[in-house]
């Protein structure tokens, strides 16, 4: 039913044999394959228009700095934002956190006020905040899981209160597929007069996202994981928000007058985007948005969906095969991760590289959650647009194969 998967030809790099196998990648939560056309579009921006943005007056600069933010103005659209103002390019997710972490929470977090987060985040959503809460002597919270994975809202409910001033959950996990309800979880922390961050590393390119119905008022995420090159990423927020906010990086570009000793701000979103910038990254996520929308998210989402409904109880059904997160295929993101008992996750991933399937293994930057598993580390194997059911049968046979390999070995 698979086999007609229409976008994989865009990808070239899936066409060859590792191990003497057929590639089968899937590890599409730590980064994305590129496809021909944004390639090939970044490679003719090089030959035929690169320049520096917004300094020059020469015809290169100006279509340059047209292309950049043209670039800026598909990502303003492509997540619902209101103004392009609210759209600031960073290196990536991990770099956007920061940003908010450093500028909004250095201003307005205060020594007993608290910030929650959950056991579910990536190192990138985590860290920011137990930094910022040592800083300042304020309390970080950690909103608990149910038994399968899932955000225990209940829990959030507890939790979030009117000593909190900041809520930050991913909107998808990197490691359990779950979605969880960022839309709900703003709602609350919004009557506790409190703000929100996404971390929408996992979401963006796995399904629409839409930051005004959301009513976030943070939303960070990288390009790398929806196509387009890495060190480029963006940090949504609100305007009326931003204005506020001082800068964190101070040079080039942020700046309206520079004197002796004072300097004032350059408007949104330029404020926070202090040098030159990561320009052709930003143009190959406008491309790769082009890219997702020629798609579409509802069927990246129908791809993925059909995939994790034939493969999940396949996996569960394999003996000594530990299957973590929801059991349910429904509402999940393509995000698998799994132990074989009695072997070391990395052996598990060495033996599906010698069946040339890619996956990941490890604590995948969410040590908190591995802990709150009682677990050091799993393998993870994650989905995207251009894998197929027979991707998925490949995943199933190379686990039972390294099983078979390792029994026979040990014996
Ligand atoms: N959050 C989540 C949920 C992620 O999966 C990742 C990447 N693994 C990040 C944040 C950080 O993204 P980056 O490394 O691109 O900054």
């Amino acid at each position: 039913m698979d086999n007609n998967n229409v976008w994989r030809k865009d990808f070239p790099i899936l066409d060859q044999k590792v191990n003497d196998e057929d590639l089968v990648y899937l590890d599409n939560a730590a980064t994305t394959q590129k496809p021909k056309d944004v390639m090939s579009k970044v490679a003719n921006f090089y030959y035929s228009d690169y320049a520096n943005v917004h300094r020059g007056v020469h015809t290169l600069a100006e279509r340059s700095t047209e292309q950049f933010e043209a670039a800026r103005e598909k990502v303003r659209k492509f997540i619902n934002a209101n103004s392009d103002k609210e759209v600031i390019f960073t290196k990536g997710a991990t770099n956007s956190l920061n940003l908010v972490a450093q500028s909004y929470g250095e201003e307005n977090i205060h020594e007993g006020d608290e910030i929650v987060i959950s056991y579910m985040e990536h190192h990138s959503n985590l860290i920011p905040w137990q930094q910022l809460a040592l800083r300042k002597k304020a309390t970080l919270k950690y909103i608990e899981l149910t038994d399968d994975g899932q955000l225990d809202m209940d829990d959030a409910q507890r939790k979030i209160t009117d000593k909190t001033k900041i809520v930050s959950i991913a909107q998808s996990s990197n490691v359990l597929g779950v979605i969880n309800p960022v839309k709900e979880l703003a709602q609350i922390a919004h009557s506790h007069d409190a703000v929100m961050v996404v971390d929408g590393a996992q979401s963006v390119p796995n399904m629409p996202v839409d930051v005004t119905d959301l009513d976030c008022d943070f939303f960070a995420f990288s390009g790398h994981k929806m196509m387009a090159e890495t060190g480029i990423g963006v940090l949504y927020g609100k305007q009326e928000l931003l204005e506020q906010m001082p800068p964190v990086e101070f040079g080039g570009e942020m700046i309206e007058f520079v004197k002796k000793f004072d300097s004032s701000w350059n408007e949104l979103p330029w404020k926070f985007e202090a040098g030159t910038p990561n320009i052709a990254g930003a143009i190959s996520l406008g491309y790769a948005i082009d890219y997702l929308e020629s798609v579409g998210l509802d069927n990246i989402q129908k791809n993925t969906q059909a995939i994790v409904d034939h493969v999940l109880p396949k996996l569960l059904d394999i003996d000594d095969l530990e299957v973590y997160g929801p059991k349910d295929p429904a509402n999940h993101t393509g995000v698998i991760s799994f132990n074989l008992k009695g072997l070391h996750p990395h052996d598990l991933a060495t033996g599906l590289d010698m069946e040339g399937v890619a996956v990941r293994a490890g604590h995948h930057c969410a040590q908190p959650l591995m802990e709150y598993l009682g677990l050091s580390a799993t393998a993870r194997a994650s989905f995207y647009l251009y894998n197929t059911i027979s991707d998925a049968d490949r995943l199933v046979e190379a686990i039972k194969a390294t099983k078979e390999f390792f029994k026979n070995g040990t014996v």
